[in-house]
């Protein structure tokens, strides 16, 4: 069996959106209020069960709509999202924010948010921030289900799409256009992170620390990324993987990229880390049967 190997540059960046885009700690607190003020006044569930069901369903299902759905509520979407989102005092609670917006536009790769969340809220929250522009797209409730739906997946709006299950992870690549293999995906969510470990991406835990992350590096904000994934800013000998599609091979044919990690601590498990001095391409013989 002759080796035969392959090279890839990183060709996209997932980004979920609250918590990991941004961090206002007011935000969660009121969704989780507006949730649980649904359940009490428009599903009539009762006050001792509101706090229990919110945490089974999250857990066992992604989200706590998900979980509702699931157990047979019959909840109209565009309601829920007005209640639970639409009512956040947005102008109040997020500004512009011209250090992110460098940021992002520093990273040469193609740039998606994928959040639970619905559409509106993602633009809502990018336009005050002021980085709207610089994403190739809003992979959000509204267009994981309709891609469900498309597939046969999704039948009279069962199940509800979301992370961190597989389904939704390899949705989400299909509607970037993108390969788990080179794409990096960003989360403050630790069973999001570890959903998209396990579907092949680079998974990145942002904002917090967790012994029980299935995931390739921790950092504590997106800006460590800089110093700790300093392979996110290499550029291809091509622009094939501005396009969005596959990542541009690299000139050699003899490496697999995999961005390189500073920090020791963080990296799970899974693929190798790398010190960010060794930062570099590096070999992995791949072989071909
Ligand atoms: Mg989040």
């Amino acid at each position: 069996m002759a080796a035969h190997s392959h090279s890839y540059y990183p060709t996209c960046l997932l980004l979920d959106l609250d918590d990991t885009l941004y961090q206002v700690e007011e935000i969660p607190d009121i969704v989780r209020r507006n949730i649980q003020g649904y359940m009490r006044t428009k599903l009539n569930i009762s006050e001792d069960q509101i706090a229990p069901l919110c945490l089974e369903y999250y857990t066992k299902y992604g989200t706590t709509l998900a979980g509702l759905v699931a157990n047979g509520y019959s909840i109209d979407f565009n309601d829920w999202h007005a209640e639970v989102h639409g009512t956040l005092p947005y102008s109040r609670l997020l500004k512009r924010d011209e250090r992110m917006r460098e940021f992002l536009q520093s990273i040469p790769l193609p740039k998606y948010i994928f959040t639970n969340a619905d559409q509106k809220h993602a633009d809502t929250c990018l336009d005050l921030m002021g980085v709207a522009d610089l994403f190739q797209g809003i992979i959000c409730f509204e267009s994981l289900m309709e891609t469900g739906r498309k597939l046969g997946v999704v039948k009279d709006n069962k199940p509800v799409i979301c992370k961190p299950t597989q389904q939704a992870m390899e949705l989400a690549l299909e509607a970037a256009g993108a390969e788990a293999a080179t794409t990096v995906f960003c989360d403050d969510s630790t069973r999001n992170v570890s959903g998209g470990h396990a579907a092949g991406m680079f998974s990145v835990l942002v904002g917090r620390t967790s012994k029980d992350c299935d995931c390739d590096l921790q950092v504590p904000s997106l800006f460590a990324l800089k110093e700790d994934m300093p392979g996110l800013w290499a550029v291809p000998p091509s622009t094939k993987h501005l396009e969005g599609t596959r990542g541009a091979e690299a000139d050699d044919d003899d490496v697999l990229y995999v961005p390189p990690v500073a920090r020791g601590q963080g990296v799970m498990s899974g693929r190798t880390a790398e010190s960010a001095a060794d930062c570099r391409r590096r070999e992995v013989k791949v072989a071909a049967g």
